[in-house]
């Protein structure tokens, strides 16, 4: 195995930095022993080991815990709403999408952050979008069903506390919780 540390040295001196950044902060736990000590001596040289760079790297491998995920959640939720810009967002919902193509159905879910008026809206949208456009296509008679589900989701956004984060703002930290780290410490 000689020269593969030099080699591996000449590839991330080559690499360019917001690469290497990436590599860090979302990849460094993947990475064998050879690589992660090459890594961070690059990212020394080029003076971008830095403390929250390091502290990505040193937490990369470990799972998000409860507080962790609690204490973003909160940050979160103390934000104002992006669309009205009025409310606090107060929290993020999987909001489902249907649209019909007449043989087709597109079918997609999405997490909306937003203040509870701005979500239920959006979902309102999305029903309304779903049942125009699957009326002239062959799944008309799965309208009923998805008006149901929709309207359930709608009377659990309404329901809920804005202070305790939903089920689905939790579940989409804890499976993304490289990608928060780095957005909020
Ligand atoms: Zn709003």
């Amino acid at each position: 195995m000689t020269g593969s540390k030099e080699k591996l040295e000449t590839y991330y001196s080559e690499m360019e930095e917001g690469k290497l950044l990436h590599l860090a902060k979302y990849e460094f736990g993947d990475l064998d022993f050879d690589a992660k000590e090459t890594l961070k001596s690059e990212l020394a040289k080029r003076g971008l080991l830095g403390g929250k760079t390091l502290f990505l790297i040193n937490r990369q491998e470990d799972e998000p815990d409860d507080i962790e995920v609690k204490s973003i959640a909160v940050h979160i939720q103390s934000q104002i709403c992006p669309h009205c810009k009025k409310r606090k967002m107060s929290n993020a919902w999987v909001l489902p999408r249907r649209v019909g193509l007449v043989i087709f159905m597109l079918r997609q879910e999405e997490l909306i952050f937003g203040c509870k008026d701005c979500v239920e809206r959006k979902l309102r949208n999305r029903m309304l979008v779903s049942i125009f456009t699957l009326i002239p296509s062959i799944f008309f008679p799965l309208i009923p069903f998805f008006v149901v589900s929709d309207l359930a989701l709608r009377k659990d956004i309404r329901e809920s506390s804005e202070d305790i984060p939903s089920p689905d703002l939790l579940e989409n930290i804890r499976r993304n919780i490289k990608t928060y780290r780095d957005l909020l410490f």
